[in-house]
């Protein structure tokens, strides 16, 4: 009896660890994005609305800046940096994006590092304050280097600079359910607001489902997964249910530092071309899979392109 009652012990715990699934979710292009949208008090209250969501779920994040976006009108705007406390005083971590969001692919070695060390002095200085320091970077539009000296230069580069690179494996259309996102809120239409908002929950499960897929096939189980979405609008009303999402999957939220720890990100990427793409797509391409391996990713709903377009017109 006692050793059958051991063995259900064993079999439930063993299980419930195999079922485990783990998340770092990462956020882009702080402090906000389409702050001119908006009022400074909107987005201060926006951004607490999307901490106190991810701080009441214990969500550990790591938020990626590009200081450009603190001036205004070429000002250095005190209430906008103010916003990249609030990250820190909630505990998150902040990374470097770089100054001002170039596009390696069309920017050369060295204007590059010297966007990404633009960045570095403020922030380095903020952190300071909260005994915290500058540790992952990540890639603007996810480009690596679009030719081998290129990619094999930045890395070295950040290697050199202590840096750890942020990859992402959730890769997915969020900044376009954004945009459409930003431009509905202003007809204060609810129906078409939360058919946006929870078109794009759905959206980002079957994505979520599709990179799941990709793993097992690549790695034969579920990879630790780094999800990247941005600070904005959407998020802000929607990350509760995002959350949710990820729980009802069977997801437990962690840092960036323990989703890393998993010996997949040693994968090799020999991708140069110009797609900014999830590392999934990345190690899958650099072994040589064809077309059909990618097969079934979901597509952003055409609705939501054009509400999108209709906003950036
Ligand atoms: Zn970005």
């Amino acid at each position: 009896m006692k050793y059958s009652l051991f063995l259900l012990f064993f079999l439930i715990t063993s299980c419930l660890f195999a079922q485990q699934k783990m998340v770092a979710i990462t956020i882009d292009d702080l402090p906000f994005v389409r702050m001119n949208l908006y009022s400074s008090n909107e987005v201060i209250q926006k951004t607490d609305q999307l901490l106190t969501a991810l701080s009441n779920q214990n969500a550990p994040v790591t938020g990626f800046v590009n200081l450009s976006k603190v001036y205004s009108s070429g000002e250095f705007d005190l209430t906008r940096f103010n916003l990249l406390r609030q990250w820190l005083d909630k505990g998150f971590d902040l990374g470097n994006h770089t100054f001002s969001h170039p596009n390696y692919n069309y920017v050369s070695y060295t204007d590059y590092i010297s966007d990404i060390e633009k960045n570095e002095p403020m922030l380095n200085t903020l952190l300071a304050e909260y005994h915290k320091s500058l540790t992952y970077f990540r890639h603007p539009y996810l480009h690596r280097g679009n030719n081998k000296a290129k990619a094999d230069s930045l890395i070295a580069y950040l290697h050199h600079k202590n840096y750890i690179e942020a990859p992402v494996t959730i890769d997915n259309a969020e900044w376009i359910f954004a945009a459409a996102y930003d431009s509905v809120l202003k007809t204060r239409d609810t129906k078409i607001i939360s058919m946006v908002g929870d078109t794009y929950i759905a959206y980002m499960e079957s994505k979520l489902k599709y990179y799941e897929q990709q793993s097992a096939r690549l790695f034969g189980r579920n990879i630790n997964q780094v999800l990247l979405i941005h600070a904005n609008s959407l998020n802000a009303d929607y990350i509760g249910g995002l959350l949710q999402m990820f729980t009802r999957n069977g997801y437990s939220f962690v840092s960036l530092e323990t989703a890393l720890k998993d010996k997949c990100y040693q994968t090799e990427d020999h991708f140069y071309k110009n797609g900014g793409i999830s590392w999934l797509d990345r190690w899958a391409i650099t072994q040589g899979k064809g077309r059909d391996f990618f097969a079934g990713e979901p597509v952003c709903p055409e609705f939501i392109m054009k509400l999108a377009r209709v906003d950036s017109e």
